[in-house]
């Protein structure tokens, strides 16, 4: 690589919503800027006005804080470039334009929407790819003002040369088109708005981006902008454009077929740090002997390259990305998992957000946390797992099919005197986990039972549930009073059913 200083940008449309995209094409564009000492730059791509509020802005800005990615200049943060929103570059867009048009490499076209429609829908009557047919192009200085005086506003096209535009792709390698494909194209539009391909040069240039590293859908805008650089004779930065992001059934991954945005993942339990993981290995992984695939952004940071990006399509699998957030939830400390299953526990109704303020109940979610950490597979599974330590139930709600289910049949009057011997040990017995699974175990033998059928009446009773975690640290987490209760509820169960 030559000696030019890594600048690096992410340039989202605020839509209110950060995109998994946004998110992948941001990630790589932070680890190369970090490799390299470089910098990071997020840029607004602001200019379809209608559409922006401070709203949709912030949006995204959270959504990338949120996955733990932070800029080095931005609108938010400042920076030596001043202006990080296109909106607030329109002046400036117009003032290269105006270098343009002095050179008569662009001209001013007056067609009307309706005019160019015609011309569109002639050329697909032939056959031909629609394209402008170049009408303005040489208007003489008369007809512009003639046209200027009948009102009509003119836009501002690049007047495309002929031959092959071409641009070396670090993940893609030579990449080309033949510019008669293009057709003199707009770059600022009749209401002094520049286009996309436009604003994006102008902004590359002036903030001396040198790598562009954004996704495959942007490769046909490469060309157009290629172009433009070429109109200016500024040197192009490199580009390297990331594989496409589809689903297992090979289509693009979108809003119908599940999750996109990052708030849409939060909601449903991922961890930002399982999400970033996921996102890094769609389009890059680290090859040769290196088989850890769960990394932390510092560990992505020392072995990311962009010469190992991959050139076959990313498949969204969402198994494996389930797996790896279970796998990065089991990396957590259950102290660091509480303040993130909370709002979970409250939004489920198990706990009023007063409730969950208090340092008790922090504490009992730690605790309890302690319990399922290996079996959760996402933040949002945890309020049904732990239903049964928030809630109590009603004695028509008691399962007693599978209270008095064993495969040794034991008689319900057999299960009943068994719960009401556990009631009493319960009672009477230091109420502390090891020690009861001992005189269960010691009671097991005494009666003959085998444990799993003298166990299996009590966590029914005790939870409402066929599976739970351990059964002796599960009733010290709940604690003495609250079995005991459970403990009635069943029995009076198992009566009624009896009766
Ligand atoms: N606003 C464009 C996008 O979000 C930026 C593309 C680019 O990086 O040039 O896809």
């Amino acid at each position: 690589m030559d000696n030019t200083p890594v600048r690096v940008r992410i340039a989202p449309s605020p839509t209110g919503n950060c995109h998994v995209g946004t998110a992948r094409t941001a990630l790589y564009n932070y680890l190369f800027a970090k490799q390299h000492n470089g910098s990071f730059i997020l840029r607004v791509d602001d200019t379809d006005i209608r559409r922006n509020t401070p709203e949709s802005e912030q949006g995204v800005f959270d959504g990338l804080k949120w996955i733990g990615l932070t800029w080095d200049e931005g609108p938010d943060v400042g920076g030596p470039c001043g202006l990080y929103r296109q909106s607030e570059r329109l002046d400036i867009y117009l003032q290269y334009a105006q270098q343009l048009l002095a050179q008569d490499l662009a001209y001013e076209c007056f067609c009307t929407p309706q005019e160019l429609e015609v011309e569109r829908k002639e050329q697909t009557a032939r056959k031909e790819d629609p394209r402008y047919s170049g009408k303005c192009a040489n208007l003489t200085p008369e007809e512009r003002e003639e046209r200027r005086q009948q009102g009509l506003k003119p836009s501002l096209r690049l007047r495309v040369r002929k031959g092959a535009v071409a641009f070396e792709d670090i993940v893609r390698g030579h990449v080309e088109q033949d510019a008669a494909l293009m057709g003199d194209f707009v770059i600022i539009k009749s209401n002094g708005i520049p286009v996309y391909n436009y604003a994006t040069v102008i902004d590359d240039h002036d903030m001396a981006i040198s790598h562009v590293i954004r996704a495959a859908e942007h490769i046909s805008n490469t060309f157009p902008q290629v172009l433009i650089y070429e109109a200016f004779g500024w040197e192009m930065p490199h580009f390297a454009h990331l594989v496409l992001m589809l689903n297992p059934d090979k289509t693009k991954i979108s809003k119908r077929k599940g999750a996109v945005y990052l708030g849409e993942f939060a909601e449903l339990g991922y961890l930002p740090e399982a999400l970033l993981n996921f996102c890094a290995f769609l389009g890059w992984n680290p090859g040769g002997e290196d088989t850890q695939e769960l990394l932390s952004l510092d560990e992505l940071q020392e072995r990311f390259s962009l010469e190992r990006c991959t050139h076959s399509n990313a498949v969204f699998d969402t198994v494996k990305l389930d797996w790896m957030n279970g796998m990065w939830i089991r990396r957590l400390a259950a102290e660091e998992l509480t303040p993130r299953v909370l709002p979970f526990i409250i939004k489920a109704g198990h706990l009023t957000p007063q409730e969950a303020a208090t340092p008790e109940a922090t504490a009992y979610l730690t605790a309890l946390l302690n319990l399922i950490h290996e079996r959760l597979p996402r933040l949002d599974a945890a309020p049904e797992i732990l239903a049964y330590f928030y809630q109590d139930w009603q004695l028509s709600e008691v399962d007693t099919t599978s209270i008095l289910a064993n495969k040794s049949n034991h008689t319900p009057e057999e299960i009943l005197r068994v719960l009401q011997l556990a009631y009493e040990l319960i009672s009477h017995e230091p109420f502390a986990a090891h020690h009861l699974e001992e005189v269960f175990k010691q009671q097991a033998v005494a009666l003959g039972w085998k444990l799993g059928d003298l166990l299996m009446p009590l966590r029914v009773a005790i939870t409402n549930r066929k599976v739970s975690p351990p059964l002796f640290t599960t009733m010290e987490l709940l604690n003495q009073e609250r079995v005991l209760a459970r403990l009635s509820l069943a029995m009076a169960g198992v009566k009624e059913a009896m009766a």
